[in-house]
């Protein structure tokens, strides 16, 4: 691996160029990606005391739902050194990978291959939770206020960075239905998000009865696996979803190219009613479930009918939970309403897996101080340029850039692994001002929308009625 220049060294309270907030995929892409511009003095802060990806859906066999061409970097510099397929050198896996011809890497060894990028790259702060951010106009710098926090995640010591540009990185947190809210910290009955599933597998495999909620990824990961470890015959499982169908994800080609920069640019130029009506139609594209995990599912199903019998496992969908109570000390009852029948009834079961999905962490505490200059859209959210800036009063030269929080303004990529790459060389182009990172014009063979002619109102649900032509088609 060629030596990188190392950036000067930096002045204790010389402001930096850049902070990144979190620590997750995206922020380690970022970083990844500026190490080698030497010019851009950066530093990351992360709460937790190292990498930890999902540490709670590190099942065995579990894969990414995207190529192992979407690492950090490659899609935006394919020769750079922290690339996976150079991990798997540095780990003398490259011969092992190529034969084992699998495109989709397992989730533990992407985890593995971020550690990896992220115990080897400088300015990464681990253990650092950032609790505030405000613009100085003084001296027109960003203020970001962290607290050290030590291996068990106490409080340590309180520090202040100064920085010309920041990039918020938080993700996304654990998303737990009101409903269900009153369940989750009772003790008793173990009530979890499956984002903790592995840490409670144990206590779930041995419960009389067990009740997985949600059909995405990860409900069907959890219904699996438990369906995989539970005895013939004595399944004991009620999989449970809102959706209207076990449905797969979207996975087509044409489809997936709502996962490239050109969807993301067409999507940002919609107008916003627009872009929130198509956010919620596209649900298949990122909420549904991978279809070899269907399969997989079906096979473990059909094979335990092989000596008779049909496994214990009730697989419902289009039910809403409505309340949940707690019934003695030891078993949880769930009201249950059939969105299609209107039919109403109870189930009670010995333990609950939510997967009930994430959603964007809340920008609105660590932005707080920014609020004077923060501009927002019709529904109170930020408003994010096409350059992933948040849009702020023109007295604030300074920059904050998002990652994984435009959802409402990018559409249905912002979550996704594969445009990681690109985003970050977006925002690294637009920090420096140059194109360190010279990016595709064309990345799909769908072209998402008319190059217009004319501008009409974009119409809602109205049939349009062609006039023929020339020969009546
Ligand atoms: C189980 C699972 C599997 C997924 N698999 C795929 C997949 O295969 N393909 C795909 O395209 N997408 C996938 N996704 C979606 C998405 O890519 C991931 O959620 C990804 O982790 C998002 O990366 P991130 O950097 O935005 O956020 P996160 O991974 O959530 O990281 C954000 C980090 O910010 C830190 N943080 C938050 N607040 C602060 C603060 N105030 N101070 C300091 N640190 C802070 C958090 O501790 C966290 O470590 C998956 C999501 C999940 C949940």
């Amino acid at each position: 691996m060629s030596p990188t220049p190392l950036p000067p060294p930096h002045e204790p309270d010389a402001p930096r160029d850049l902070v990144g907030i979190g620590i997750g995929p995206f922020n380690l892409s970022l970083a990844a990606l500026a190490h080698p511009l030497p010019e851009l003095d950066s530093v990351f802060y992360e709460q937790r005391p190292g990498f930890d990806w999902h540490p709670g859906l590190l099942i065995d066999g579990a894969t990414l739902q995207v190529p192992f061409l979407a690492d950090l970097v490659t899609l935006a510099d394919p020769a750079s050194p922290w690339s996976f397929l150079n991990y798997l050198k540095d780990r003398d896996r490259l011969f092992p990978f190529y034969f084992a011809e699998r495109f989709h890497m397992q989730r533990a060894e992407y985890d593995a291959y971020c550690r990896w990028v992220a115990g080897r790259l400088p300015g990464l702060h681990f253990g650092h939770q950032v609790d505030a951010v405000r613009w100085n106009p003084e001296r027109t710098l960003f203020e970001v206020d962290f607290t050290q926090l030590d291996s068990e995640g106490e409080a340590e010591a309180l520090g202040r960075t100064y920085t010309r540009n920041i990039v918020l990185g938080v993700g996304t947190a654990p998303h737990i239905p009101e409903p269900l809210k009153p369940l989750v910290d009772a003790p008793g009955v173990p009530v979890i998000h499956a984002a903790d599933y592995l840490a409670h597998r144990e206590r779930f495999l041995t419960a009389e009865h067990i009740t997985v909620i949600g059909a995405g990824q990860s409900g069907a990961e959890v219904f699996l696996d438990l369906l995989r470890n539970r005895p013939a015959g004595r399944e004991k499982i009620h999989w449970l979803a809102r959706t209207e169908a076990f449905a797969p994800m979207e996975y087509s080609k044409l489809g997936l190219e709502h996962f490239t920069p050109d969807y993301t640019r067409y999507f940002h130029a919609l107008t916003e009613p627009v872009r929130d009506r198509l956010v919620a139609a596209q649900w298949q594209l990122h909420k549904g479930i991978d279809a070899d995990t269907i399969a997989a599912i079906h096979d473990e199903l059909y094979r335990r009918t092989l000596h008779g019998g049909w496994p214990d496992a009730v697989l419902t969908p289009a039910v809403t939970v409505r309340t949940a109570g707690r019934v003695a000390t030891t078993k949880v009852e769930l009201h249950l309403e059939h969105g299609q029948q209107g039919a109403r009834t109870r189930l009670t079961t010995d333990a609950v897996v939510l997967a009930t999905g994430y959603r964007e962490r809340p920008l609105g505490q660590i932005l707080a101080g920014l609020d004077p200059y923060l501009r927002r859209d019709s529904a109170e959210r930020p408003r994010i340029d096409d350059q992933f800036r948040l849009a702020l009063d023109p007295s604030v030269p300074g920059r904050v850039y998002v990652q994984n929080a435009e959802l409402h303004t990018h559409g249905v990529g912002a979550p996704d692994l594969g445009l990681a790459a690109w985003r970050s060389a977006t925002i690294l182009n637009s920090l420096t001002g140059k194109d360190p990172y010279p990016l595709p014009r064309r990345t799909a063979f769908t072209t998402f929308g008319l190059e217009p002619q004319s501008q009409v109102p974009p119409a809602r649900h109205t049939v349009q009625t062609l006039t023929p032509l020339v020969d009546g088609r």
